[in-house]
Parts: structure tokens; sequence; C-alpha cells
């Protein structure tokens, strides 16, 4: 199959998305028509890249769905200018397309040497190379470096809030984690930070599925 026909089932799942009301915005539908889900695949997966379901990556993990990813797009507001971390690299799809949302320099962390690799080379031959920067780590202890964020985007199930990605957030900034059991289910939790003290707001949007975020304030292994 030809990169002509890998964009057209790309561009119908888009559209069937916005159909659903899954992708509300024309911001997220543009960045999704930017950066196709067959571009952070493996070969053998490209003619299934615009099926709305979980597909395999490297090291036994997975690229989420198109519906997940529109839904914690949606949730996460992006505008130009955020300051974002995503934590859980996995292809660097998700990275790339909140690049696309903020306009300004990503980073994503990745706790499997294999996967950074994967990201890396994903993102520069689709054009994000010094847009996304993809960091091995522990993602549950956060990036300070680059702290305080507007936005940390966890695309991995942990067992309860990590308090540094709480710490890291700016007042008023926003984090979005799967939050709940090992493997099935978590809920999609929506955590506004309300001050300096880290009290925080939550806001729960319903059962997801995600692979477990494991390291120091996650999952052990
Ligand atoms: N966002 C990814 C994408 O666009 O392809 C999909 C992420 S996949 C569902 C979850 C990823 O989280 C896996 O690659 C896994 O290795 C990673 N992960 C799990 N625990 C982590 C941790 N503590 N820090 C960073 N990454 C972690």
């Amino acid at each position: 199959m030809d990169e002509s026909d890998l964009y057209r089932r790309w561009m119908r799942l888009v559209e069937n998305l916005e159909r659903e009301g899954i992708i509300k915005s024309e911001r997220v539908k543009r960045a999704f028509l930017r950066v196709p889900r067959y571009k952070f695949v493996s070969d053998r997966y490209k003619e299934y890249a615009h099926v709305d379901e979980p597909l395999p990556i490297p090291a036994g993990q997975t690229i989420s769905a198109p519906h997940m990813v529109a839904i914690m797009l949606e949730l996460a507001e992006l505008e130009d200018g955020m300051n974002v971390l995503e934590v859980g690299a996995g292809s660097g799809w998700n990275a790339a397309l909140i690049y696309e949302l903020v306009k300004r320099e990503v980073y994503t962390i990745e706790r499997v040497s294999d996967l950074v690799e994967f990201a890396r080379k994903n993102l520069e031959r689709a054009g994000y190379k010094d847009k996304v920067y993809v960091i091995w780590g522990d993602g549950t202890k956060g990036f300070p470096p680059n702290a305080p964020y507007d936005r940390i985007i966890v695309t991995a199930g942990a067992p309860k809030v990590p308090q540094p990605l709480i710490e890291q957030l700016k007042v008023g900034g926003k984090l979005l984690i799967p939050v709940g059991n090992y493997h099935l289910w978590q809920e999609l939790l929506e955590v506004i930070k309300l001050d300096e003290e880290n009290k925080i707001k939550i806001k729960n949007h319903g059962g997801v599925a995600f692979v477990p975020l494991i390291g120091e304030h996650g999952w052990r292994e």
C-alpha cells in the first residue's frame, strides 16, 4: 500500500472521529491530519494504522488507539506556547501531536531504552527532530529541568497520582493521568493544581485501559 492510500485511510478515520464527536476542535483535527499514525508504527503495522485500536510497538508496549489520544488531547486544551511534558513516549506519535498543538518544544520521557530509540527515529523521519526531545528515564519523577509545566500528559496507567508530577505543574496547570489497576482498568483523571501548596481538584473522565506506569511513584517492576 502506498503513502497516498495510507493517508486516504487516515483521513477517513479522522473524519469518523469528528463525526462521532470525539475530535471536537479544529485544532485537534488539524494536528491529527498533520501527524498520521502510520508514520509511528513498524512497516508491518502501517496498513492497520487507521484502525481505531491500539497497535504493538517494540518492548511489548502499544501505540494508543486514535480515539483515546483524541480524547486526552481535547481534555488537555493545549494552546500555542504551553510548556508540556509527556510521560510515556512509546512511538513518539502523541508527542508530535502535542507539538502541533503548542508549537514549541515538547519533552517526553520513556523508561524503555529501545523505545527511546524507536521514538527518536520516528520523530526524526517525520520532521520533529528539534521539536520533540525524548528523554530516557522514570517519568513518575517528572522532568524537573524543564518544570513547571502547563500540562503533563501521562500515557500509562498509575496506581495513584505521582506527587512529583503535581509539584512540577504550574498553579492552574493540568495533569491527565489514568489511575487504577495494573492491567484492566483505570480511570482517566484530570488533575488541576490549585495553589503553591499542591492542593488539587480531580475530575474523573471514566474507564480507560493503558499499559502500566512502572517506576518509583508508579507500579513496581
Ligand atoms: N504515547 C505513546 C505513543 O504516542 O506512542 C504511547 C505510550 S504507551 C501506551 C505507554 C508507554 O509508557 C510505554 O512506552 C511504556 O514503556 C512507558 N512507560 C511506562 N512507565 C514509564 C515511566 N515510569 N516513565 C516513562 N515511561 C514509562
